[in-house]
């Protein structure tokens, strides 16, 4: 057995126990392998493996993953620039960082009425740092309806990367106001079914206060070096 796929075993054995002390079906939960600075051979080995879905931080190197496999699920999940909208539009199949609506409009644009819709999640600052990407709890109510408009794009959920936190009890808190605002947003009016959210770190707190998506990294493919 190789490493990635000892890796892989274990991090989808950490997902089945948090799912069960959740008292939810691990099928709920979607396994986002983040291959960010992984080289693509690593990939492949994983996806042999059977790993469908792939996140990128990087256009450039996003976009070369995804055209050598574009059988796999590609989600970007990096900040996003406006000039970079048509390329994540045409070779990616979710969008986990939306936080301007210029940005979702521009993806609608690019990705047409020709394809499938683009499927995404807006980011929520949820610890409302100064220097972090997303937009504040309290804008993400009129963002998202305007989202929900863009007819080339599925609107699914939230997404939130919160405060690196020596304390799990912190970052159990930043989640569970993650899950909260998902459920206003659906209570007036929306149907969003995704929260994007947990990492190596914190997968199991994640699951535990909700996510149907985790985003795992190093427990996969081990620690990254410098990009
Ligand atoms: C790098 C990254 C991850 C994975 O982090 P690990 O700690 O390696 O699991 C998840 N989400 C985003 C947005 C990332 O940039």
């Amino acid at each position: 057995m190789t490493i990635i796929s000892a890796n892989l075993q274990a991090v989808q054995s950490r997902i089945a126990a948090a799912a069960k002390q959740a008292d939810r079906p691990a099928e709920s939960i979607k396994l986002i392998a983040v291959s960010k600075t992984v080289p693509l051979e690593k990939v492949r080995e994983a996806a042999r493996c059977g790993q469908r879905a792939f996140g990128e931080n990087y256009v450039q190197e996003g976009l070369l993953k995804a055209q050598a496999l574009p059988e796999l699920e590609w989600h970007f999940i990096g900040p996003l620039q406006s000039n970079k909208t048509r390329v994540i539009a045409e070779h990616f199949s979710w969008v986990h960082g939306i936080d301007r609506l210029k940005i979702a409009e521009r993806l609608s644009a690019a990705r047409g009425a020709q394809r499938t819709p683009l499927q995404v999640c807006i980011q929520i600052n949820i610890s409302e740092e100064a220097t972090k990407h997303g937009v504040g709890p309290a804008e993400a109510a009129h963002l998202a309806r305007a989202v929900a408009r863009l007819p080339h794009l599925c609107l699914r959920g939230l997404m939130a990367i919160p405060e690196v936190a020596e304390n799990p009890a912190l970052t159990q808190k930043r989640f569970a106001a993650l899950r909260r605002l998902l459920e206003e947003l659906n209570h007036d009016g929306l149907q969003l079914d995704t929260l994007s959210m947990g990492m190596t770190q914190d997968l199991e707190v994640a699951i535990q206060e909700g996510a149907t998506i985790v985003r795992v990294g190093t427990a996969i493919f081990g620690e990254r070096g410098l990009h």
